[in-house]
């Protein structure tokens, strides 16, 4: 299926096993909110358009690449069915029954920046997700650790970009996990005032094709 989906546009795909805390109370009896697995389909946005954000060209690309990952998704979910499984395809940006970040973090997608979205080591914060949920047997994916948490940890370049400054500079306990902290009650009405905002993930160094490679080059160095 990863096969499949990589052919039918995606740019990275991932596996996980569906857990409870990633489904939203309120969708729980939505098509596909009680299938075990999950495939989270990634693809890359241009990041020129999305150097552009806040302004249109962003926004547009934005919804040109969750368009994408809308038809990745369905076709997937498609060749499941013909195989005889459920399957139920969500693009984004909300990922109907399911919260996408956590999935996509299990499915070895990348890891979370301070930011609060995912940084992949080989697109950056430079792309959108989908997803598909399926009973279908798959070998679930482990999470990709390369040092992105690490390097956040001197980071400033989003914090100091944002402009409701809702990006904390330490991590917090949320419901009891200790993580990356946005303060969304401050970036909500940016984001909503601008059609998407998304100045974070584009300033973001790993983002950026000219540096990101370099940076996972030190990252993997700095690994045990
Ligand atoms: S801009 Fe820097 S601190 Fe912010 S998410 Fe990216 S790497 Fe982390
Ligand atoms: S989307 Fe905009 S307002 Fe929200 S955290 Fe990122 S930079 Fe700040």
């Amino acid at each position: 299926m990863k096969a499949f989906a990589l052919e039918a546009e995606a740019d990275a795909v991932g596996v996980a096993r569906v857990r409870p805390e990633w489904i939203y109370a309120e969708h729980a009896n939505s098509p596909g909110a009680a299938l075990p697995n999950v495939i989270i389909v990634l693809v890359q946005m241009d990041h020129a358009e999305l150097a552009t954000a806040p302004d249109p060209p962003s926004v547009v690309e934005v919804m040109r690449q969750y368009n994408r990952g809308t038809r990745v998704a369905r076709a997937v979910a498609d060749s499941i069915r013909e195989q005889g499984y459920m399957a139920v395809p969500h693009g984004g940006p909300v990922g109907g029954p399911l919260v996408m970040v956590p999935a996509a973090i299990a499915a070895g997608l990348g890891e979370l920046g301070k930011h609060g979205s995912i940084i992949n080591r080989r697109f950056g914060s430079s792309f959108r997700l989908a997803a598909v949920l399926t009973d279908m047997p798959l070998d679930a994916d482990q999470p990709d650790t390369f040092g992105a948490d690490d390097f956040c940890q001197n980071g400033q370049v989003c914090s100091r970009a944002c402009p409701p400054d809702a990006i904390g500079d330490a991590k917090q306990t949320v419901r009891g996990v200790e993580k990356w902290y946005v303060n969304f009650d401050r970036c909500v009405p940016c984001f909503n005032q601008t059609y998407g905002c998304g100045i974070c993930v584009a300033v973001c160094p790993w983002s950026r094709p000219e540096v990101g490679p370099k940076l996972l080059q030190k990252m993997l160095r700095r690994l045990p």
